[in-house]
């Protein structure tokens, strides 16, 4: 197997060759012909996600090196073992990455996603910078006739990510109002989501004008500039009182001081984005104003389904992509830390 892989945290990947071997049970072995580039990864390349205060959460013990990463993988089954049935030899699938261990009560209860036993591929699992990639059961390998390769690499992560945060709002009605801070990749999905479960737009804001513009453009019903010191004051004036929910894209200090600043009594904020920084609130402030806090991460494979189902139906606007040859993964890391990327990159095996 040739991949792009991590040799030493923060250094650029280096191209490695490493073992396979035959696959047994339902294990597959996919033919990768597309990964996304994730913000995640960069967190993993540089070994740390920052906690605020100059904390540090080191990362660099969840696997062993070289390492591959990439969690959005597109290929064909190359080969399976014998008990893999449902998937034929040379069938298109998107591979849902976020995998546990399959035992533990997390796992039982469906939520592999949220498993603390590594088996993530691209994060404790060798993953997609690589022209193969092994998937432990065929049933993480889906058919995604009808939407574009990259497009359904990137619903893996973003889109899956972007479609759980809304889910967990919970039921909307049609004059509560959602707020997605941080109009970025995720961001973005999360508008196209958003539209398609709801038939509207949701409001957004962000700290940058052309952002904003694209955001208004995907279909924002309303759109803030939250550097403008009046923002806050105007969108609660215009939500008559606050928003019902928000969903926190960016995970900074500000964007979440901002998300939950334009909730109204019982609204809920979802914190997404892993940007990094502390946050402190007075706690009798959850009583008296009755909201939930909660995190998403990624989303689990009956989610994943239904993404893909969505995706199917042609409801999700597609989000642009920038294909890049797989020797430019290392550059593709370096692009996305310095923030010099539009729409996804995905690497093309
Ligand atoms: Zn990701
Ligand atoms: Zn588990």
């Amino acid at each position: 197997m040739k991949a792009q892989a991590i040799t030493t945290y923060g250094q650029p990947l280096e191209a490695v060759e490493k073992p396979t071997r035959q696959p047994e049970g339902a294990e597959v072995v996919v033919n990768v012909k597309h990964c996304g580039v994730c913000h995640s990864d960069v967190h993993i390349h540089d070994g740390y996600f920052s906690l605020g205060n100059d904390q540090k959460l080191d990362v660099t013990g969840a696997r062993p090196l070289p390492f591959v990463l990439g969690h959005e993988i597109v290929g064909e089954v190359a080969a399976k073992g014998p008990d893999a049935t449902t998937v034929e030899i040379g069938q298109k699938v998107v591979v849902f990455p976020w995998i546990g261990c399959g035992e533990c009560p997390t796992c039982l209860r469906g939520d592999e996603h949220l498993c603390n036993q590594g088996f993530v591929l691209g994060v404790g699992k060798d993953g997609g910078y690589a022209d193969e990639c092994f998937v432990p059961h065929e049933r993480y390998c889906l058919d995604y006739e009808g939407i574009p390769a990259g497009q359904a690499a990137a619903f893996a992560c973003s889109g899956l990510t972007a479609y759980s945060a809304i889910k967990r709002l919970g039921d909307l009605t049609d004059s509560d109002d959602v707020v997605i801070v941080g109009a970025g990749g995720v961001g973005m999905m999360g508008i196209a989501f958003f539209k398609a479960l709801y038939g509207r737009g949701p409001i957004v804001v962000d700290i940058n004008d052309a952002t904003l513009e694209a955001a208004k453009a995907a279909g924002a019903k309303a759109v803030y500039n939250s550097t403008d010191p009046n923002a806050l004051k105007e969108l609660m004036a215009a939500t008559n009182g606050g928003a019902f929910g928000a969903i926190d894209f960016v995970g900074a200090e500000a964007s979440f001081a901002f998300a939950n600043g334009c909730l109204r009594k019982g609204g809920h904020v979802v914190v997404v984005g892993l940007f990094g920084g502390a946050m402190g609130m007075p706690i009798p402030m959850l009583p008296m104003r009755a909201i939930s806090i909660s995190g998403a991460f990624v989303g689990s494979l009956q989610e994943f389904k239904e993404v893909i189902a969505l995706g199917q139906k042609g409801v999700i606007d597609a989000i642009p992509m920038d294909h890049r040859p797989i020797d430019q993964a290392s550059q593709s890391l370096d692009d996305l830390r310095n923030g010099n990327v539009v729409g996804r990159v995905i690497l093309d095996v």
